[in-house]
C-alpha cells in the first residue's frame, strides 16, 4: 500500500511556487531536521525518503537538479549483468529488486526492454545463456521476462542490423531503461509535494560547526548572490564525485584532515540515428576486443552507444571525451553492426563521471560501507556522506543514509520503513493504467508527462511545436512546475534534445529563450547554452 500522504500527492493540483517564495521558506522555516547537499539521484532519493518519514527537509543543489552524473547514465535500470560475472550475487539481487520498484513507481519514465547478446564464438550462447538464467533466478518474482536462447535467424529478426558474418546465435534477456533526468525531476517534485524544500542554483559554500559538531550550512542564491544560513540536526553530503570537497570543508571546521575517498572514472556515450540500429531491442556486447562491455540502446528515437571507463584526476563540470574513447566506441560498434557509424554520424556526445570509492584501507578511516557498491560514512563532526552506487539503487541507498543518520543520533527515529517502495512518483497513474505506456525507445512527446498530460495541454502553446517532441507548452511547463531557469535546463534535462541532437538543440535555443523570459523574467543564458552545446558535438 502506498502511504496515505504519498497517494494523496498524486491528486494534488500541481504546485508552482516562485523562486523568491522558496527562498522565503528557506529563511523562515528552519531549523531543519535534514540538510542535503547535492540534487542528483542520491540526494533527491534521500530527500523523498526523509520527507515521507515526516522529517523537515531542505535540499541544496549548486547547479540544476541532475546536472552532474545523474543525467549522463546509459539509461539502464538494471541488476548489473557485469557484477554477476564478478560473482557479486547480493549486489545483483538488491539491484534487481530495486529495478522492479522503480519500474512500478514511474512507469511513464522507466520500462522493461529486451536485450540481445549476439554470439560469434561457439561457446558464447551456452555460457552467457546459463549466466542469464541465473540472473532470472536472482530476480525471482521481480523478473521482467524469461531469458531465451536464440538461433542466428532469431537474432537477426530482433536486431536486423547485427553484423551477419560469423553470427552463430545469441541470448535474449530483460532489463529496464529510463529517462534519468526526468526521473530526477519527478523525484524532486514528489519530495516537494511531501513538504521538502528544494533549491537549484544554490551552492553550499561553507559548513557551520559548534562544539565539534556540524550544525548547518551556508549557501548562496546563484541568481541574486545573497547568502543564507541554514541550521539542521543532520547534514548529508550527497555530492557524487564532488563529495571530497565538502568533506574537506567539514574536516577543516573541526581541525582535521579528510583523506579523499573518490577516484573518478569517466564514461562516454555517442548518439546516432536509428538508421544504424532500427530495433526495439537493445544490444549488449559482453566482451569487446579489450574485454569491456558495449551497449547499443534505442532511446527516445535515437540510439545510445557506450560506454567507456577511463580514470581521470580532475572533476570538470563538462568533461570532454578523449579521442581514444570515441574511436573505441565507433570501432566496436562497427564490429557488431552491419552499418558502421562514423564521427560525422554522431548527433550528440556526453560524458559522465563515476564516483568510484577507494577501498577503506587506503583511506585509513573508520567507515561504514553498507554495501559493496555504495558507501555511507559519518565524519567526526557527524556529517553523513553517501557516494558510489548506481541510479537503479538510489532508493535503497536513501534508506541506508536515513538509517545511518539515526544510528549516529543526528536524527530521532520516526518510522522503520520509509514508504518509498510504494510511493508512485509525480506523473505516474494512481492505479493500474488501461493504456500501455509508450516505449522509452520511441521519440519524445507528451507521453513522458504521464498523468500530467492534461495539465501540459492546458498551457498556452500546446500545439506549437519548436521541433519534434518539444512544444511551447513544454517549455512553459518546465518553467512553472519543473524548476527550470535556463535554456540549458530545458534543452538538456526537461527535454533531452541536447543529449539526442546537439545541433538541433542549438537551432531551437532562441525560441526556448524567448518563452523562458516570458515565464521567469530572468536571463535564460542563451549564449551560455550555445557555448555549452559545443561540448556535445564532435569537432
Ligand atoms: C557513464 C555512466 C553511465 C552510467 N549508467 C548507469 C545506468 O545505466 N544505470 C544506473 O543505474 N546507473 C548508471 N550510472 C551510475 C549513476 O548515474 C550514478 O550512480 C548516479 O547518477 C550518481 O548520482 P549522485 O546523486 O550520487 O551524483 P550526481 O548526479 O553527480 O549529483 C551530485 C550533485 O551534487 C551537486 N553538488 C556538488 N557540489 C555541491 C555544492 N557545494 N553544493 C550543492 N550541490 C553540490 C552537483 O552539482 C550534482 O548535481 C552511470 C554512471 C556513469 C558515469
Amino acid at each position: 500500500m502506498c502511504p496515505r500522504s504519498c497517494e494523496w500527492g498524486l491528486f494534488i493540483v500541481i504546485s508552482t511556487m516562485s523562486r523568491a517564495a522558496l527562498f522565503e521558506r528557506l529563511s523562515s522555516e528552519g531549523p531543519f531536521d535534514l540538510a542535503i547537499i547535492g540534487g542528483g539521484a542520491t540526494g533527491l532519493g534521500v530527500a523523498l525518503d526523509a520527507a515521507l518519514r515526516g522529517y523537515k527537509v531542505v535540499l541544496l543543489e549548486s547547479h540544476d537538479f541532475a546536472k552532474g552524473t545523474s543525467s549522463r547514465a546509459t539509461k539502464l535500470v538494471h541488476g548489473g549483468v557485469r557484477y554477476l560475472a564478478q560473482g557479486n550475487v547480493s549486489l545483483v539481487r538488491e539491484a534487481l529488486h530495486e529495478r522492479a520498484v522503480l519500474l512500478r513507481n514511474a512507469p511513464h519514465l522507466a520500462q522493461p526492454i529486451p536485450f540481445v547478446m549476439p554470439s560469434y564464438r561457439w561457446w558464447e550462447t551456452a555460457f552467457y545463456g546459463l549466466g542469464l538464467k541465473l540472473y532470472d533466478l536472482l530476480a525471482g518474482a521481480s523478473a521482467l521476462g524469461a531469458t531465451e536462447f536464440l538461433s542466428r535467424a532469431e537474432v537477426l529478426a530482433r536486431v536486423p542490423q547485427s553484423k551477419q558474418a560469423g553470427l552463430r546465435g545469441g541470448v535474449q534477456y530483460w532489463d529496464g531503461q529510463f529517462d534519468d533526468a526526468r526521473l530526477a525531476l519527478a523525484l524532486a517534485r514528489t519530495a516537494e509535494q511531501q513538504g521538502a524544500l528544494l533549491l537549484n542554483y544554490c551552492p553550499v559554500t561553507a559548513l557551520r560547526h559548534e562544539a565539534g559538531r556540524v550544525v548547518g550550512v551556508q549557501c548562496r542564491d546563484g541568481e541574486t548572490g545573497q547568502s543564507y544560513e541554514v541550521r539542521a540536526s543532520c547534514v548529508v553530503n550527497a555530492t557524487g564525485v564532488w563529495v571530497d570537497a565538502i568533506r574537506a570543508m567539514d574536516a577543516q571546521g573541526v581541525d582535521q584532515v579528510a583523506e579523499p575517498m573518490v577516484t573518478p572514472s569517466q564514461g562516454v556515450h555517442l548518439v546516432v540515428d536509428r538508421s544504424f540500429f532500427n530495433a526495439e531491442h537493445a544490444l549488449l556486447v559482453p566482451s569487446t576486443a579489450d574485454g569491456r562491455v558495449l551497449f547499443a540502446v534505442p532511446w527516445l528515437g535515437k540510439v545510445i552507444l557506450g560506454t567507456t571507463d577511463t580514470p581521470r584526476q580532475d572533476l570538470p563540470r563538462e568533461p570532454e571525451p578523449f579521442e581514444a574513447e570515441v574511436d573505441f566506441i565507433l570501432r566496436e560498434a562497427g564490429r557488431y553492426l552491419e552499418k558502421a557509424p562514423t564521427r560525422a554520424d554522431v548527433r550528440s556526445v556526453w560524458v559522465g563521471l563515476r564516483p568510484l570509492v577507494k577501498p577503506q584501507r587506503e583511506r585509513g578511516e573508520n567507515t561504514k560501507g553498507l554495501s559493496r557498491e555504495h558507501t555511507v560514512l559519518s565524519s567526526a563532526s557527524g556529517m553523513v556522506t553517501v557516494t558510489g552506487g548506481k541510479w537503479t539503487t538510489y532508493r535503497a541507498m536513501a534508506e541506508d543514509v536515513l538509517a545511518q543518520c539515526v544510528r549516529t543520533g543526528a536524527l530521532q527515529a520516526r518510522s522503520v520503513s520509509s514508504g518509498t517502495a510504494d510511493c508512485r512518483l509525480v506523473g505516474a497513474q494512481a492505479g493500474p493504467s488501461a493504456v500501455a505506456p509508450v516505449a522509452m525507445t520511441q521519440p519524445p512527446g507528451a507521453h513522458l508527462y504521464g498523468s500530467e498530460q492534461a495539465a501540459l495541454h492546458a498551457l498556452p502553446g500546446a500545439e506549437v511545436w519548436l521541433c519534434e517532441g518539444l512544444s511551447e507548452a513544454m517549455v512553459r511547463f518546465a518553467a512553472r512546475y519543473e524548476f527550470a531557469r535556463t535554456v540549458e535546463d530545458v534543452l538538456a534535462r526537461r527535454s533531452r534534445l541536447l543529449f539526442l541532437d546537439a545541433r538541433q538543440a542549438v537551432s531551437v535555443a532562441p525560441a526556448v529563450a524567448q518563452i523562458l523570459v516570458q515565464e521567469t523574467g530572468f536571463d535564460p543564458q542563451l549564449d551560455g547554452f550555445k557555448a555549452l552545446a559545443q561540448h556535445y558535438s564532435l569537432p
